[in-house]
């Protein structure tokens, strides 16, 4: 049998009120998740499409891009096999 003292009890009671205060004001405000947001010209790394050069770098903004290993010149952005669709 075991009997629980008041005293004890109390202490526990406190011991969490303090837990929760303390976990309450020293936690950070909840601030939403900013979504990524892109500004301005950034660099984008494509692959060569004549010599498969994977490193190959071109600014967003750019039309074209121009392969450092081999000099090729190709549009930009790089017209995607799975995303051209036949447009109807
Ligand atoms: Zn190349």
């Amino acid at each position: 049998m075991t009997q629980e003292n008041p005293a004890l009890s109390r202490l526990n009671e406190f011991r969490r009120w303090l837990y929760n205060w303390i976990t309450k004001t020293l936690r950070p405000p909840q601030t939403p998740a900013e979504p990524p947001r892109v500004e301005g010209p950034y660099p984008d790394y494509v692959t060569c499409p004549r010599c498969g050069e994977l490193e190959v770098e071109v600014w967003s903004h750019e039309k074209a891009g121009r392969c450092h290993r081999c000099g090729q010149t190709f549009e930009y952005p790089l017209p995607r096999p799975e995303q051209s669709k036949p447009t109807h």
